[in-house]
């Protein structure tokens, strides 16, 4: 028998959606994308960021609440300049 992982280790929350330009309004109460279906943000018509342009790395709920800048020292306010527009 393979040993299968629970159900529970599965679990991944969905990746993280940023519009940095947002972020940079108000980066406490942006959290606003993740509970909706879109891939973008209307009010800035750019698409939304998933991860980290500059390492690549998914981006976490912990870091855009506390540390505002990514583990390899990018600022999430600077991202905005790669947000593609709609
Ligand atoms: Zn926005
Ligand atoms: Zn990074």
């Amino acid at each position: 028998m393979p040993p299968f992982l629970s159900k529970e280790q599965k679990i991944k929350l969905e990746p993280i959606r940023l519009c940095a330009s947002c972020y940079t309004d108000a980066p406490y109460r942006r959290l606003e994308w993740q509970f909706k279906a879109i891939a973008g943000c209307h009010r800035h018509q750019v698409r939304l960021l998933h991860k980290c342009p500059s390492c690549e790395r998914p981006f976490s709920i912990p870091e855009l609440i506390n540390e505002e800048k990514c583990k390899c020292g990018m600022y999430f306010w600077r991202l905005s300049r790669h947000q593609k527009r709609f």
